[in-house]
Parts: structure tokens; sequence; C-alpha cells
């Protein structure tokens, strides 16, 4: 072996050290033009606010100066990342206007506006000649995008690749506290367009650069109020972000599914018409640079494995090129899982293209401020060779640095290979097409006899909204279906039948019927929206980073079916354009009937007719040669004209009966809402806010603060509404509120700092305060004197835990992990009109609990009630089913030990009832009205580890308390606009709120 000199070795190491970054052949290396001006004073503060030396890299550490183009310093008064300085989505719409009016290299694009009617944008940045010919272009594109326009020519794509210019999608700031995506954005656009380094220049006249540079704009205009108040109250603590968009927080990077949010709506079909080949959004969150798209396991199981190899090689890359700079703590691998598509990035996944995700790091504002890490966050992994510093002062112009050295490295590797990722994007495409022949099905269905029709139509509607091609079959069809697996393995099936293989069956289909065909370019969302999922409980990955199961036909409630059977492809079909049900009115007369399939339209007509007297009917009934469910409507002083109108533009049928039926009924009433929120979160139950407006439910929305005030609450309200908080939210917290024995008040309000912060929302002079004691003691007098108090999950265990609900207690599983899982519940009472419309299985939305358990002694707190347990006999003489015995005594008779189903009371015992004062009498327990399924048939999509905690027990309860009811769910019933087949189990609850007695029957004693 060669000795070498200490000197060569230190030569050696000084050329490492200096060399330019490690390139391929012919590649183009990264750094500024020396014939390009700088913009000297713009270079000197980027240095002056990169808090150290490996924060940044040449890429960004200087700005080329421009002769006409402005700076991002002409809107920020100083540079991107600079402290101190949040921009309004409008001060960031003014700046890329500029650059829109002095460069031909920029055109700035309206997508849309948000629910607050805030204006969303795109910019595009790319060569001017690739601007002028955007048409030509996108042409190109979609004949890529749609394989089927060019007869799945390999040859003819060939050449469209070869010309095609790929189209990168860059979203910032959906996530309002995460703050530093605009300003790196406006940089990032304004290098694009001016900087004439060979590096920078091949992206542009390679490329169209994509940005929406405020996805969440309502969120972001309230984040910099709440910064701008930050400021001006330097030693005072400022409040939380409670409100980011109108409805939910963190959870619109959760709507990539359901499509609900008009942010989600905007950015879906700004990605799908550009036809863009990647959607990369930017987070904040982990220091410093995370590309979570690489992440881990599992996968989403519907994505093209040529997709999982394209975050390969992009992320790889992207480590490598940034690391090379001497960046610190740039990974790509890590604990996020691929599972769920409902994240925004995700509807490029979902649609042929590449989905992207960075987690940066931000200190949630523009402050520069000293940063200690978490050791699981700062330690060298296997995947984290060049960890974070464990400490070290950040600003947000470190952040910017970061985000547009990474977007500039992904833009350029991008266009280096673009000829390769395009020919990716056809073939993803290519291959969505051929699923029917591949990897299967060939189709959904959806019967058009569907009893739930305008929920068939919201799901039809959402498959619409993702661009999914939807066809109705103009005649009658059958197709074959699989033989059902493991039918004849029962242990009780005969001898002969064990042997007989399971055969394949038909199902017919009327006419009308919807088919989802899957030899289209987007098959792929609509099959992983409709298919079931399934989370093995012994997979490695044991924190899944978000729900587990979704499968949109068992949620809304609505038959969907998997047809493998290519034949339905030949079915006479035509392609819809717009789904609607054809509701109105049959007949004349002056009673009408509505039967009740649990379709939230029903609700929506209550409150819509409020003139009309409507019943419900308490049994089923027959009229004029029609057959009616309980629950069915029945509206008299309503006429005909008003009904055709609310009917047809709800998608119900009213049918004109002759005389009034001879059925039971009671009032159907527009009940008066109060809807209650906490201030310490207001995601989960935006959710249901969302659900109410959408439908036409209206309510009054307070906080439990304005709730502790109202003195007659029974004066005001039938219902008080109160869903989920999804914060930790203790009883404490719930009641007292956040800490007010210390620290200032923290105002939400509209001031002239903070013009945004209320929206349309609620507003509060201190958020810390909750219910109060007193408030506490207000609500349980609105039950008592007659009103309902309607919870779910989190807020369900907080009446139980004030006492309320009397007879049912509820726990926390020991080692259940029922993870956002799509699980099955029973119909216990079918009289109760909080089931009325319902089948007798019903698919829910449960995320762990909490479990209910029910007994008849008051204040008894029973644990978890596991079957079995107590009836298998004791240890002892003979077999295991013999009797025992005591020596020299002769065989007594063994009492018999009172049964029930784990969902019921245990009955009460002759020892409970010996001077019986805690025993419930029976009008007074709580009426289960559905409970989970058993533990071999709980799950349907998803994860359900230790099920057996819960399976069984009561998932909705009814319990009366004074005159009035508290209805607990422990499911959560309305939820991120997936859960619609759930909604009528809260609506009925609502419009039923003074019948809720209807079809009891006593407990026996
Ligand atoms: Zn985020």
């Amino acid at each position: 072996m060669k000795r070498l000199s200490l000197a060569a070795l230190l030569l050696c190491a000084f050329a490492f050290l200096f060399a330019p970054p490690g390139r391929a052949d012919g590649e183009t290396a990264p750094g500024r033009d020396p014939k390009q001006a700088v913009d000297e004073a713009y270079t000197a503060k980027i240095k002056k606010y990169t808090t150290q030396a490996s924060f940044t890299s040449p890429l960004v550490d200087y700005l080329p100066a421009s002769k006409n183009v402005p700076t991002p310093e002409a809107v920020l008064g100083d540079v991107a990342g600079a402290p101190g300085i949040l921009p309004y989505s409008k001060d960031v719409y003014a700046y890329m206007r500029l650059l829109e009016k002095a460069s031909p290299r920029v055109k700035v694009f309206s997508i849309g506006t948000t629910e607050e009617g805030r204006e969303m944008i795109a910019v595009a940045v790319s060569s001017e000649e690739n601007l002028k010919k955007l048409e030509e272009n996108r042409a190109r594109l979609a004949k890529l995008a749609d394989p089927r326009t060019i007869q799945m020519d390999d040859a003819e794509a060939d050449k469209l690749v070869a010309q095609a210019v790929p189209v990168y999608y860059i979203t910032g700031t959906i996530h309002s506290p995460e703050t530093g995506a605009p300003t790196a954005l406006m940089e990032l656009a304004y290098r694009l367009a001016v900087d004439e380094s060979p590096y920078i220049r091949e992206i542009r006249e390679g490329m169209v650069t994509l940005i929406t540079p405020v996805v969440e704009v309502d969120g972001r205009d309230r984040m910099v109020d709440l910064y701008k108040w930050h400021l001006a109250h330097p030693k005072e603590f400022y409040p939380p972000l409670i409100y980011w968009g109108k409805y939910v927080a963190h959870d619109n990077n959760r709507d990539a599914m359901g499509v609900t949010l008009k942010l989600t709506e905007n950015v879906l079909n700004t990605y799908v018409d550009w036809k863009a080949q990647v959607l990369h959004d930017l987070h904040e969150s982990v220091p410093y640079l995370y590309d979570n798209t690489v992440g881990d396991g599992p996968y989403n199981a519907w994505i093209d494995p040529i997709l999982a190899d394209e975050w390969q090689m992009i992320g790889a890359r992207n480590v490598a090129d940034m690391t090379k700079f001497g960046m610190p703590g740039v990974f790509a691998h890590g604990d996020f899982d691929t599972w769920s598509p409902g994240y925004l990035m995700f509807m490029a996944a979902m649609h042929n293209g590449i989905s992207r995700l960075y987690e940066t790091f931000g200190n949630g504002g523009a402050d520069t401020e000293e940063r200690t890490l978490d050791p699981q966050e700062y330690s060298r992994t296997w995947y984290r060779p060049n960890p974070p510093f464990p400490r070290a002062i950040w600003s947000q112009r470190d952040n910017n640095n970061y985000e547009e050295t990474g977007l500039l490295t992904s833009l350029h590797y991008f266009n280096e290979n673009k000829r390769l990722f395009l020919k990716n994007f056809y073939l993803k495409a290519k291959r969505s097409i051929a699923k029917p022949n591949e990897e299967g099905p060939a189709a959904y269905v959806l019967p058009g006899d569907e009893p739930r029709a305008t929920l068939q139509e919201e799901l039809l509607g959402v498959l619409a909204k993702q661009k999914v091609e939807i066809s109705r079959a103009t005649a009658a069809f059958s197709v074959t279906l699989p033989a059902a697996k493991g039918k004849n393995e029962k242990k009780d099936a005969k001898e002969a039948d064990k042997n007989k293989k399971p055969e394949p069956t038909t199902k017919e289909f009327p006419a009308g019927s919807y088919i989802i065909r899957m030899d289209q370019p987007y098959s792929r969302i609509a099959d992983a929206l409709l298919d079931h999922q399934y989370w093995s409980p012994d997979d490695p990955q044991k924190t899944p980073y978000d729900d587990t199961g979704w499968t949109f036909g068992e949620l809304f409630g609505v038959q969907v079916s998997r047809v493998t059977d290519p034949k339905v492809l030949s079915v006479a079909m035509e392609r819809v354009k717009e789904v609607k049900p054809a509701g109105g009115v049959k007949g004349e007369g002056t009673i009408f009937a509505i039967d009740n399939h649990a379709e939230p339209a029903l609700a929506a007509l209550r409150y819509k007719l409020r003139d009309a007297s409507i019943e419900a009917a308490e049994e089923p009934f027959e009229s004029g040669g029609g057959k009616f469910h309980r629950g069915a409507f029945l509206l008299k002083n309503v006429s005909h004209g008003d009904l055709e109108r609310v009917t047809a533009a709800l998608g119900l049928h009213a049918v004109a009966l002759s005389g009034a039926p001879n059925v039971k009924t009671h009032a159907v009433r527009a009940a008066r809402i109060a809807y209650v929120h906490t201030w310490l979160s207001t995601q989960m139950e935006g959710w249901w806010r969302l659900a109410f407006d959408d439908i036409g439910i209206p309510y009054e929305y307070m906080s439990t603060q304005t709730l502790g005030k109202i003195d007659d609450l029974n004066a005001k309200y039938d219902v008080i509404v109160f869903p989920p908080v999804g914060f930790p939210a203790s009883l404490t917290l719930m009641v007292d509120g956040l800490p007010t024995a210390w620290g200032n008040p923290l105002p939400w309000q509209n001031t002239p700092e903070t013009p945004n912060l209320v929206g349309k929302n609620d507003a509060t002079d201190d958020i810390r305060p909750g219910l109060g004691w007193d408030g506490v003691a207000k609500l349980e007098k609105f039950v008592r004197n007659g009103g309902l108090l309607l919870t779910a999950t989190d807020t369900s265990q907080f009446a139980l835990t004030l006492g309320m609900g009397e007879g049912i207690s509820a726990s926390r599983g020991d080692k259940m992990k029922i993870i956002g899982s799509v699980v099955g519940a029973r119909m216990v009472d079918d009289a109760s009109p909080i089931a009325y419309g319902y089948p007798e299985k019903v698919s829910v939305y449960c995320d762990n609990g909490p479990v209910f358990s029910l007994s008849s002694i008051a204040g008894a707190r029973g644990r978890r009630r596991l079957g079995g347990e107590m009836h298998e006999r004791p240890t002892g003489r003979g077999t295991a089913d013999d009797p025992d015995f005591v020596v020299g005594r002769k065989p007594e008779e063994i009492p018999e030990e009172p049964k029930s189903e784990i969902w019921e009371s245990p009955p009460v015992t002759e020892e409970q009832q010996r001077n019986g004062f805690r025993v419930i009498p029976p009008a007074d327990r709580p009426r289960v009205i559905f409970r989970y399924a058993d533990a071999k048939d709980f799950l349907i999509s998803g994860l359900a580890e230790g099920a057996g905690e819960i399976a069984q027990h009561p998932a909705v309860v009814d319990a009366p308390e004074g005159k009035g009811h508290v209805v607990l769910f422990s499911i959560n019933p309305v939820y991120r606009g997936e859960t619609r087949g759930t909604y009528a189990m809260v609506l009925n609850a609502i419009v039923n709120f003074d019948s809720l007695n209807a079809g009891r029957k006593e407990a026996e004693k």
C-alpha cells in the first residue's frame, strides 16, 4: 500500500472540500452566472438574515439583479424571509402581479375563491416562448394524460414526450401556522424569471413552474393578523390560531378524498386542467427539510409502482444535492406512511402524477429564535446520516433558503429527466386505463334502484369532482360475481357441503344503474375511494399517520358493487354529465308522504318547509299501493307547488295520499339548535358545521363561554349540539378552560391590528375561560327541563364525567387500536326515531371509541364488560360440562344466572333490589339504538386490533334525563365529508327531539 504524505492527504481533503458538487457528465453545475450583476443590497441582507453559513446554498445566497423586474423587496420592504415580515395574501398576489407586469416570463391566473370569498391564484413561470404556447402545450399534455386520445400508441406518445414541456405545480402554506412558503415562493418566482445562470435558465426554458403561493388564504390572513398582534404586544402571550379556514384547521390537508373544501377543489381543478406532472406541497414542522413522500410503509395500495420509484428517484437526488451543498438535516425516509390518499399533494398520486411534500423547519411566524430539538429529531439514523443540529438559531430566511434550494434542485433534476417523467406520466395513465384487464376490477356499479338516491348522488358528485367519468346503463344487465370466500367453512356445515366448492353468482342491475368504468385515465382515484382497505395488525408500521379505512360506499351508506366481470364494460351505457336524482311530487291531494331512508335531505326539507305540518309515522304502513318505512314523513298544510319545488331541489319523492293513513305519528320539528364549540380547538366541530351548512340546517353558533352565560337555555333552544373537540379535552379544560391565574387575556377579535381574525366565525375577548361550573349547571337544567343534548366521542365522555347519562360509563380500551376505521354497527332499537330509515346493518366511522358500558345501578362505574368470562365453570371434578360437588353435601340447585347481551345493562339481581334505592327505574334507563357489530364482523375497512374490547358495546345511546335526553355517540357520525351515511342519526335526533321516547319498550324489571 502506498503511503500518502500528510501534505498530500490535506491536499486531497481540501480538493474534496472545494471541488464543485459532483455532477454526472454534461450536467450543469448550480451557481450564479458571473456575467449577470447581483443585487448587492438584497444579497447582503440574505447573508445577514441567514443564521449559519451551512443554512444556505450557492443557489440562493445571492439575488441576480434586474433592471426592470422588481424584487420581493418592492412589496415586503425587505428581502424574502426577513425577520418580522409576514405578507398578507393580497401582498403576495400584488407582488406576483408586479412580476407579471414586468416580465413576459410570468403569468398570473385566478383559480377560484375561498369560503370567505378570498381569491386563490396560480402563477406560471417559464420562458416567454413557453408561455406563449401554453395552449398548444396543454393539448400535448392532455393527450399524454388520456392515452385513449392517441389509441394508446406508444410511438405517438414518444413524439409528444419529445415535444411537451412538463408542468411542475408547487403549493404553499396550506397549514397557516407554517408561515415561510409565501415569501420563499415570491423569491423563487423572481429567480426563475430573472436569473441567467445556466442552471436556472434550463429550468425556465425546459418546463413550466406553476405556483400557488397561498393555499389556505383565509387562514393565512388570520395568521398574519395574529403575528402582527404579537409584534405589537411583544411582552405578552398571543393566542394560538383557533380558526384557520372557515371550517377546519390542520384537516384542510385531509380533504383530498371528499373534496368538500374550496381550496381542495380549486387546487384539484388547477392540477388537472394544467395536466401537471407533479404536485409539491410545502409544510413546516420537521427540522430542517424532510421529503416525506418517500416516508415509510405501508404505501397506498392503489398507486402505480412507477410512482413509488419516482418518489425514490427525486427524493434521493434531492437529499444528495443538498447534502453536497453542506446543508445539514435533509432526509427523505421517516415515519410518515403513505397509506391515506387524503393529503392535498396526494391528488397527484391518484391522478397519474407525482405527489411530493416537504416538511421544513419554521418558528410559526417570522421571529428569529434559538430552537432546541428533541433527541429523536437530531439523532443520526440510517436514513438521516447528516442530522440537524441539537440547538441552533433559526430564522425565516433559513427556512426560505431550504425551501428554495430544495425546490430549485428538484426542478432542475426534473427538467434533466423530463422525458423519462413525461413518459411515466403517459404510462401511468395507460396503466390506469388497462386496469380492467390487469389487476381489476372492471368497474364499480351503483344500482339504479338505490333507495338512498340523494346519498348516491352525493357519492357520484365526489367522483365527478375527482374528474372520474360516470356512465349510466340504458338497459338492465347482469354480471357474474366471483364465488364468496369461506362460505362453506362454517363449523356446523354438513360434511357434504364442506366439500362443495363455492359457486360464482349472478347479479342483476336495473336500467339506470351507474357504472364507473375502470378503463379510464382516472380509474385509480375511483378505485381507491370505492375499494375496501385492510391494515394488518402485524404491519411493521405501528403508528398509522392518519385514517386506515375510508371505503366511500360504506360510509355513504349506499350500495357499491366491485365488478371484476369484464362483460360489464360492454353493457349499453351513456356518459353522464351531471348526476341529479329526480325528486318531486306524484299525484294530487292534501296529505303527502315521503318515505324515510335516513337521507339528510329529509331534515333539510323540515327546515325549508317551516309552515308545513310534518309528522313521522311510528310504524311502517301501506297507503295508495305504496309501502312506507317507520319514520316516513306525512305532510299537511303545504301547497303542491311548494312541495314540488322543495322535493325537486332536494331529490326527494313525495306521494299524495287519498287520506291520512291509520298509523301512530308524532310531530317532526324544526328544532332551534344551539351549536357549541370550545376555544380549545375548532377542527372536529368544523366538519360538523360544514355538513350542517351544506345540508341547510340552521343553528346558532356559540362557544362554551357564551352558552354558560345564557340563563334560560330552554327558552331559546330545543337542542344543544356539542360536536367532538378533538383536543385532549379533559373535564378541567372544558369547564375551567386554559389557565387564567397568570399571563394575559388572549383575545380573538377583529381590531385595526387584526382585521381578518374573526371572519364569519366567533369572537371573544379572552379565549381562556371554559364553560364554567355555572354553565355546567345550566346545561344540566336545560336537559332536565326537556332539552336534547347531543354529544360524540370526547364530548360524550365529557357529559358522562359530569354525571349526565345515568347508567352509562365510558372507558378507553386497554390495547384496542382502531385508528380511523370503517366498522360495523347493528341496529338494536328500530322503533327509536334516531334509527328511522336505517337498515339493520350500518357502516360507521370509529376512532378508538370511547367504549360505552351500561348499568341499571346509579353511580356504578362498571368497567368494560367482557363476554363469557363469568360463564365458564370453575375448576373442580368431572368434565367441562359437569356440575361441581362439595364433599359431604347433597348437590344443590344453582340459581339461574341472569343473562344479558354485551350492549345491554346486566339485569338487576335480587341482591341489588334489596333496599334498591340505586336501581334506576326502567323508564329512566339508557336506550341503546345502535351497537358495534360482533368481533368477527367488526372490521369493514382499515385497522382493528383488539376490537373485542369494543365489539358489541353500545355505539349510539339515548339517555333520558328528567324531561329531556342526552344522545351520546361513541362513533363520530359527521367527519371529513366522508361519513354521510351516518349524518341522519344526528339529524333524526334533532328533528324528533321531543319525541325520542317514541316506541320505547320499558325495560323489564
Ligand atoms: Zn403542515
